[in-house]
């Protein structure tokens, strides 16, 4: 709390953890989504129409989970204090949009794997819906393509292999740089180049907080780490007032 306040350019990098209290499982954890299936890899899934269409029967597997899913006491801490000012940026490695559900506004939350509420088109950057290429999957059983260009269309993450997007790594490199607080919430902080930030943060005078149930690689750099739970260690900063 005492290093919130005393900050005034303070960053948020978030990982899976500060989403498990809505319900959508994270990664590693004992259960979590690693344990259930390998990820598909970008080049397969453009390669192999079986392998789409594999990608999307996971989709809609998943998507109750993340349809039901709502802010919790970590992203209302958050959006808090970004609403007070004491938050620029939001550098969030997750997909499930619950920043934004949280009252982040969009052009403060800077997602760098994308977001899984909707799909592109790989060609044409086409933007379709959920519920419209589920109707089109359950009446084909084929993954749908681009009704513009034929195309393949990809949820809007970013897979494994798939390149990082340039223009949210800029932002995410130009606020970690600009910081002087960089708080890494609930990422076991070993997917790479995301998880870069915390260091760059560091090596550039900032102060580092980790807030993990488990512990990190990076736990040796910061100069807080709180291995609790995040709802309970974020939901007093609700309250901070600038
Ligand atoms: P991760 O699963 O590797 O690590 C999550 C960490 O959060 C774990 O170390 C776990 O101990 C900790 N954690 C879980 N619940 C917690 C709680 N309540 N309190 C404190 N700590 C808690 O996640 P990652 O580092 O974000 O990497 C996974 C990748 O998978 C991300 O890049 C993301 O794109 C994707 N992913 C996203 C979501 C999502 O959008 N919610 C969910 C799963 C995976």
């Amino acid at each position: 709390m005492r290093m919130v306040r005393d900050a005034s350019r303070v960053v948020v990098f978030t990982g899976a953890g500060i989403s498990t209290e809505s319900g959508i499982p994270d990664f590693r954890s004992p259960g979590g989504m690693w344990t259930k299936f390998r990820p598909i890899e970008y080049q397969d899934y453009m390669a192999s129409a079986e392998m789409r269409a594999e990608a999307w029967r996971r989709k809609f597997a998943m998507e109750p989970t993340f349809r039901a899913a709502r802010p919790g006491r970590g992203h209302g801490a958050v959006a808090h204090l970004v609403r007070v000012g004491k938050v620029r940026h939001v550098i969030t490695q997750n997909i499930d949009n619950l920043h934004q559900m949280s009252g982040v506004p969009d052009n403060r939350v800077i997602e760098l794997h994308g977001n899984t509420t909707y799909a592109l088109c790989m060609e044409c950057g086409q933007r379709r819906e959920i519920d419209d290429i589920r109707k089109e999957y359950e009446a084909t059983g084929a993954a749908p393509d681009c009704l513009k260009c034929g195309g393949i269309v990809k949820t809007a993450t970013i897979s494994f292999g798939q390149a990082m997007p340039e223009e949210e790594m800029l932002r995410a490199e130009a606020a970690t740089r600009d910081c002087d607080l960089f708080l890494a919430i609930g990422s076991s902080l070993v997917v790479y180049p995301a998880a870069g930030f915390p260091l760059m943060a560091k090596r550039n005078g900032a102060r580092l907080v980790i807030i993990n149930r488990e512990r990190t690689e990076l736990d040796r750099y910061a100069d807080l780490v709180i291995n609790e739970d995040i709802g309970t260690v974020l939901a007093p900063l609700s309250t901070l007032n600038s």
